[in-house]
């Protein structure tokens, strides 16, 4: 007999998991529906492995400073098949307790691919299941381009599945996920060089962080190619790939291509036309300002809405739907403006608020920036040393800070604090009254002139 519940969500991962665990709370009946791995992106192929690979990276960074220290130390080998094993166990481990944890919570797991009968009813994998509510939250995969030999790179997904450093890689992209990879790979010990299709890397950054960040990159010796298209790929005699540009000239010699042009909607076969769900032409779902599609009692969060794409986002409008749901909570819902976050790099970039350019264009003269670039006191000692560099955009005669922009080491653990300031309405007055952590990078956010 069909099963009936409070709740469906399609897909365990960030998003699908925490309205299905909120609702529960509740003492809604739930089950989320998922083909692959319990965890989703975040756990598997983004936030979790990344992580390590940048915690490694950055260690082969303090590697490289500690001479400076008069640490007496050689550096004999990095072993990325052992780290890989290492970090696939960890992931494992994170997959098992979610099976464990849904149990627990008495959320039913049903493993397979879901797709629409009708606004109530979902099938997956030929077993028919139905629900009040039904939340779709089932991620994005990364793009490929449309050109002769793309296949014979790989994406993200397949930088998780590499089982030793490849010696020379161009990366295509020239978003988040390009520039996290390419720092990771050249300070494991690879010659990384990135292709943007435009003349910026992080385009719909600030711009005082995009050019901190590409010179920073320069200077560890990654080769950046602006303005530079690849149109075809193809494999060489000796097992080396060959990049076809679109301004007619090749590149040859590179042991892996990695695209990161993006991420397209995982909305293949849901069946979406039974249900009535309409998406954007890109094949987003888009939503209002409750997560509510444009079909009653069906949902959607996470990347699939195609807007702020980050795990603690899908988790936050997960659990306030759960609690306008079946928590008696009318208007509880998720406010998607200051959102604070991470770029991993090499140094990290972390940003909050409105970029210097988008503040200007909404409020003109009104907008006061105080910037400050330093060396911080670790680099005062190294032979490298990688500068700071720091932004608050202030709106008004009051100075509300809307913007607060860092790159640069420890720029990473720095702003959650400052965002939750920023949320509060803080001014440039608050941030000056504030005393400094000294000695440190982020004091130097409250004592701007
Ligand atoms: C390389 C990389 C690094 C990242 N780093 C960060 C970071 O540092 N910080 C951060 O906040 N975010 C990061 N992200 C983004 C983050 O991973 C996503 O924002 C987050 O995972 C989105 O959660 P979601 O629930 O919307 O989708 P997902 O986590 O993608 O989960 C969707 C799930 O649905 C399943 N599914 C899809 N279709 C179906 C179907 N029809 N039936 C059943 N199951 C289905 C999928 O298998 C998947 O498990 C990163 C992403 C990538 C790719």
């Amino acid at each position: 007999m069909k099963k009936h519940y409070d709740l469906i969500a399609i897909g365990a991962g960030s998003g699908g998991i925490s309205i299905a665990e909120r609702a529960a709370q509740y003492g809604a009946s739930c089950a989320v529906a998922e083909s692959g791995r319990l965890g989703g992106t975040c756990v598997n192929v983004g936030c979790v492995p990344k992580k390590v690979m940048w915690n490694a990276a950055t260690l082969a960074h303090a590697l490289r400073d500690a001479p400076d220290y008069a640490f007496d130390v050689s550096r004999n080998g990095f072993d990325w098949a052992a780290l890989k094993h290492k970090r696939d166990a960890y992931v494992g481990n994170i997959n098992s307790w979610y099976e464990t944890y849904l149990k627990d919570s008495e959320i039913d797991l049903i493993r397979g691919h879901a797709r629409f009968h009708d606004a109530h009813t979902l099938r997956v994998d030929g077993r028919e299941v139905s629900a009040e509510h039904i939340v779709i939250a089932p991620g994005t995969r990364p793009m490929l381009p449309d050109i002769p030999g793309a296949g014979l790179g790989i994406t993200s997904d397949g930088f998780f599945e590499l089982s030793e450093v490849p010696r020379r890689v161009a990366i295509a992209g020239s978003g988040y996920i390009a520039v996290e990879l390419a720092g990771v790979l050249n300070a494991l010990g690879a010659e990384v060089s990135l292709f943007l299709r435009k003349q910026h890397l992080l385009r719909e950054f600030d711009a005082m962080l995009r050019e901190g960040l590409m010179e920073a990159m320069l200077d560890d010796g990654i080769s950046i190619l602006p303005m530079t298209q690849i149109a075809a790929v193809s494999r060489e005699g000796d097992d080396k790939l060959r990049l076809e540009l679109d301004n007619g000239q090749h590149l040859a010699g590179y042991d892996q291509l990695i695209w990161a042009i993006g991420r397209e909607p995982n909305t293949d076969g849901l069946d979406f036309e039974r249900a009535g769900v309409e998406t954007d032409s890109k094949g987003f779902v888009p939503v209002d300002a409750w997560q509510n599609t444009s079909v009653p009692g069906i949902y959607a969060l996470g990347d699939i809405i195609g807007k702020a794409q980050l795990t603690p986002v899908a988790i936050a409008a997960a659990r306030r739907l759960g609690d306008r749901l079946f928590g008696n909570q009318p208007e509880r819902r998720l406010d998607y403006e200051l959102i604070p976050s991470v770029v991993f790099s090499h140094p990290p970039i972390a940003t909050v608020g409105l970029s210097e350019d988008e503040a200007r264009a909404r409020h003109g003269d009104a907008v006061r920036i105080y910037q400050s670039r330093f060396t911080p006191m670790y680099h005062a000692f190294t032979s490298h040393p990688v500068k700071v560099s720091m932004k608050l955009v202030t709106v008004g005669a009051r100075e509300k800070v809307v913007g607060c922009h860092v790159i640069g080491i420890g720029a990473d653990e720095m702003l959650q604090g400052f965002a939750v300031a920023m949320r509060m309405g803080a001014t440039k007055q608050d941030f000056d009254d504030t005393i400094a952590i000294h000695p440190t990078g982020a004091e130097e956010l409250v004592t701007m002139r």
